[in-house]
């Protein structure tokens, strides 16, 4: 019986489908996959190149070295599918890597997705997954995956909060009792902190550059909160009025000054979480503190910064990048033990 069990189980999947990049976990096996969530398609068709190195790392290997007729693209934007066809091509490709055992059934997929997801955006992924091969489609809110894998007691009469900035959206919540009792879910994150770096330094330096140039200089000096050596690097670009090469180096306080905004909304979805939080459940907070998950919590000093912003102490999760996928992979292994009502594509 307990093989029969174990058969079953391992014909489920754990997707963390990020904007930036999807983690697949195998109950009894742990996480089993960890790719950006890119494809490469022929330029002219839209169709995914044939072969094996169209998705994930092997696609994005060919970034920077592609010939001009093949393009690397994200099937999703801020949170959410943007592409139908690739995200399911992409899934297909995911599922097939992550499979090590044959499975006699298809797989029933528990996937996470952002809070601020609308009913036709839930149905892509229901639709997505289904046609990549998955026999039954579970939703998870991103926060509570996070929430229970950077361990936190969800389910016990205190509160508990959590923060994901990852490159899409940012979701943060507050659990008591196993339920969501606040939160707020906005489409920032590290993509959006991009952006703003690229127009800030088309505004101040009249540089244009491209967003993965943006995302380089925001991993090597981007900060949330001044440092106590503060940072500076060059970046290259095209100068916007005569059109020709160009560099500039730019220091973490102008990078900083780049961020406001963006960081300004994710201190703003922190501040209403607690707002909305009912008073005694939010004094909690003040002892508990809030734990910070998915890569936009790399940032330097980005627990500091929400931690002075915000009043409630702040620490980061020792894996920010897997903590969803983990709590997701609890959550298909534990289903009871979390009480989740979990949205199924069969209720649809
Ligand atoms: P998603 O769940 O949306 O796919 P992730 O949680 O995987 O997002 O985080 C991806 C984001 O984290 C990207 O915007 C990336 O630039 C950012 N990131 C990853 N590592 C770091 C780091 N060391 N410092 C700052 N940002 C980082
Ligand atoms: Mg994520």
């Amino acid at each position: 019986m307990l093989a029969k069990f174990y058969s079953l189980l391992g014909s489920d999947l754990a997707i963390d489908l990020g904007t930036a990049n999807t983690l697949i976990g195998v109950p009894g096996e742990g996480l089993v996959l960890n790719e950006p969530s890119v494809v490469a398609i022929a330029k002219d068709s839209q169709r995914v190149l044939a072969g094996g190195c169209a998705v994930g790392q092997l696609a994005r290997q060919l970034l920077g070295r592609t010939p001009q007729s093949i393009r690397v693209v994200r099937p999703l934007q801020d949170g959410v599918i943007a592409n139908f066809e690739l995200c399911e091509a992409m899934l297909r490709y995911f599922f097939r890597k992550a499979r090590r055992s044959r499975w006699r059934t298809k797989p029933r997929v528990l996937v996470t997705v952002p809070g601020c997801i609308t009913p036709v955006e839930k149905r892509a992924v229901y639709n997505s997954a289904h046609r990549a091969g998955a026999r039954q489609v579970l939703l998870i809110s991103e926060a509570k995956a996070a929430a229970i894998g950077v361990g936190l007691p969800v389910s016990e009469p205190v509160a508990c909060m959590v923060c994901e900035i990852g490159g899409g959206t940012t979701d943060v919540a507050v659990f008591s009792l196993g339920d969501e009792v606040a939160g707020q879910s906005v489409r920032v994150g590290g993509d959006a902190m991009d952006r703003a770096i690229v127009d800030y330094l088309k505004r101040t330096y009249s540089l244009r550059v491209g967003i993965s140039a943006a995302e380089q200089l925001r991993l090597e000096i981007g900060s949330a909160y001044p440092l106590a050596n503060e940072l500076a690097a060059e970046v290259r670009g095209i100068d916007t009025a005569g059109n020709m090469p160009r560099k500039a180096v730019i220091t973490s306080e102008e990078l900083r000054e780049a961020l406001a905004d963006p960081l300004r909304t994710i201190v703003d979805a922190v501040k209403q979480t607690i707002d909305d939080t009912p008073i005694d459940l939010a004094s909690d907070l003040v002892d508990n503190g809030m734990v910070l998950c998915g890569g936009g919590a790399l940032v330097r000093s980005m627990d500091r910064f929400l931690s002075e912003r915000t009043g409630v102490p702040t620490r980061i999760d020792e894996e920010p990048l897997t903590a969803t996928a983990r709590g997701t992979l609890v959550c298909l292994e534990h289903a009871d033990r979390w009480r989740l009502s979990l949205e199924s594509s069969d209720d649809n």
